[in-house]
């Protein structure tokens, strides 16, 4: 079976996209904040025992003992397969908004925008 994706494609793209504005502002899974934390309900098992971690760009759920990346966050929430995670996550970080680290703030603001028309449809 061919690989549609190369390793350093797919190590992009999940570092690329913020997994906390990815949850919040794109897949629309309900967050919230305690004790200064970021939370978001685990699209696994329903509940907020959650944290992102944003230097590794990962969500974990400590109930299910699991983190989750962007593409499987996208696969989880949407309900698609992974090629089709990875194409959806490439059209988000086809910005060059994306490419720059420093530009994060800007980015999740992009993706608030982007993740508003989202809500409401779907589902
Ligand atoms: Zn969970």
């Amino acid at each position: 079976m061919k690989r549609r994706f190369s390793a350093r494609e797919l190590f992009e793209l999940r570092n690329t996209v913020p997994v906390d504005a990815l949850i919040e502002n794109v897949l629309n899974i309900p967050v919230k904040q305690s004790d200064g934390f970021f939370r978001f309900l685990c699209p696994v098992c329903n509940e907020f025992q959650t944290a992102t971690n944003l230097s590794t760009n990962l969500a974990r759920c400590f109930r299910c003992e699991r983190n989750f990346n962007p593409i499987d966050l996208v696969m989880i929430a949407k309900g698609v397969g992974f090629v089709e995670s990875v194409n959806y996550l490439k059209r988000l970080s086809s910005t060059p908004l994306a490419h720059c680290d420093e530009k994060r703030h800007a980015l999740k603001e992009m993706l608030n925008c982007i993740g508003k028309p989202v809500s409401g449809g779907a589902s």
